[in-house]
């Protein structure tokens, strides 16, 4: 069995494909599994396939890939509300043996990292600044002098998200956003040192190499993007004669003057965590240098797991322009590399595409993470303290947030059957594995 397929019935428009091994298929919730064939009966849908690391989400669920033609739908919620929520991996010119004290660089970069729900940010920007940024992201740092060339490269979009548009984005979002560039953000997002345990092919990385692992997004600038967009696409639905599966998954016709909107917006959010990103990245290398002088942060990776693009495809023999909406899924080209975080307790990877007929089904995506085991607050009633401290072994872990049980490596499904449902379904497989050392929560 390499994938699940279910066929076309009622009201669905295309078949849907599961990626998952049986294993990892048995514990998945119905109303993820529900979420994803509701995703298929959007007028204008042509793909939708899951990913193993699939769960109940907002309309679609995460792990979701769902790829819309020209005259189909354009969906805010299948996009979701952390806009280009992402992960990057930092080299760090070091070994994991070079590490003198664990707690004082833990303590050091939790002063240099703003974290927490409402944490703001220490830049100030001019609200045209911020506009530049939210316009031309990584890209406007570089010509601003905040960061050098070099932080564009191995950047997804190079940064850039081209079809950014600030003017489509409500003031509320500029005020909101404007105080949180350079922040973590809170509960699922972290900063965590890692070292390269096994490598079995890249000629990137090396055994023993100390790495730094970023995760976080557009924070409370996507999230008003989102909020608001989801709202005008339930006021605009009478005007365009659509009705939705739920409203969860109200969307606008791609080609109208609100999707359009929609795509600005979305990418003027994608700049901000690009560029949120890449802030936190000088945050780090500035800890890195105070402490260790031969150190360099270079980025080796980053790419968003939530965002909504245009891309080309063939499907059922024909190549389409899709819309592809991609909610805690990961785009990884053919011959391509992509980063999997798992947990703060147990490792992630980095995978490589396996360029397969599978890939092209998938539309060459991958799992973004484990995924979730449980709901947060199913995690917070049913892990105990103890075991939750035993799960994270020797990994040093510090928090913004009071109760991070619903962050436990408990909460989240085993990493190593989601990488090899990846594997068994041909999609990916593992290059590298890197090993939790310590972690500042959100
Ligand atoms: P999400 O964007 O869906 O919140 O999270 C992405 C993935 O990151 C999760 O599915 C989970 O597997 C992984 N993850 C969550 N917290 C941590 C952490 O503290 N460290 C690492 N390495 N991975 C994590
Ligand atoms: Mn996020
Ligand atoms: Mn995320």
């Amino acid at each position: 069995m390499t994938f699940y397929k279910f066929p076309v019935e009622e009201n669905m428009n295309c078949p849907v494909y599961l990626f998952a091994s049986k294993e990892i298929y048995a514990e998945i919730e119905k109303t993820a599994l529900n979420q994803l064939l509701n995703a298929s009966t959007l007028p204008g849908v042509e793909v939708v396939v899951g990913m193993p690391d699939l769960h109940q989400g907002y309309g679609l669920p995460i792990g979701g890939v769902m790829a819309a033609a020209r005259n189909g739908p354009i969906s805010p919620g299948a996009v979701g509300f952390d806009i280009n929520c992402g992960v990057r991996l930092l080299k760090t010119g070091l070994k994991a043996s070079d590490l003198k004290d664990k707690n004082i660089i833990l303590r050091r970069l939790q002063q240099a990292i703003p974290a927490g729900v409402g944490e703001g940010s220490n830049l100030n920007f001019s609200e045209r600044e911020f506009k530049e940024i939210l316009a031309n992201g990584v890209s406007k740092l570089i010509e601003a002098g905040y960061v050098s060339r070099k932080a564009a490269a191995n950047c997804e979009d190079n940064g850039n998200f081209k079809e950014a548009d600030p003017d489509t984005v409500s003031s509320q979002a500029i005020s909101r956003g404007i105080e949180q560039l350079n922040t973590l953000g809170s509960g699922n997002h972290f900063v965590e040192l890692q070292e390269v345990a096994s490598v079995s092919d890249s000629d990137e990385l090396e055994e023993g190499d100390l790495m730094v692992m970023v995760h976080t997004g557009s924070r409370g600038f996507g999230h008003q993007v989102a909020t608001d967009y989801i709202d005008l696409a339930k006021k605009t639905r009478d005007k365009y004669g659509l009705s939705f599966p739920t409203n969860n998954l109200a969307f606008f016709p791609w080609d109208s003057k609100e999707g359009r909107n929609y795509l600005g917006a979305m990418g003027a959010a994608a700049n901000f965590a690009y560029a949120n990103r890449t802030f936190l990245t000088e945050s780090i290398k500035r800890v890195f240098t105070e402490l260790y002088p031969d150190s360099y942060i270079e980025l080796f990776y980053d790419h968003t797991h939530n965002i909504a693009r245009e891309e080309k495809h063939v499907v059922n023999g024909k190549e389409m322009d899709l819309l592809v909406h991609r909610k805690g899924a990961t785009r990884l080209a053919s011959g391509g590399k992509a980063l999997i975080p798992g947990s703060m307790g147990t490792g992630s990877y980095v995978v490589k595409s396996a360029d397969s007929e599978n890939t092209r089904l998938s539309l060459n995506s991958t799992a973004h993470g484990a995924g979730r085991k449980m709901s947060r607050t199913q995690a917070k009633k049913s892990i105990s303290r103890q075991d939750h401290m035993r799960s994270l072994g020797d990994v040093e872990v510090v928090s913004a947030g009071k109760n991070i049980l619903d962050e436990s490596p408990l909460a989240y499904k085993d990493i190593t059957e989601v990488i090899s449902s990846l594997q068994i379904s041909d999609l990916a497989y593992p290059v590298a594995q890197l090993k939790p050392l310590l972690c500042i929560k959100g």
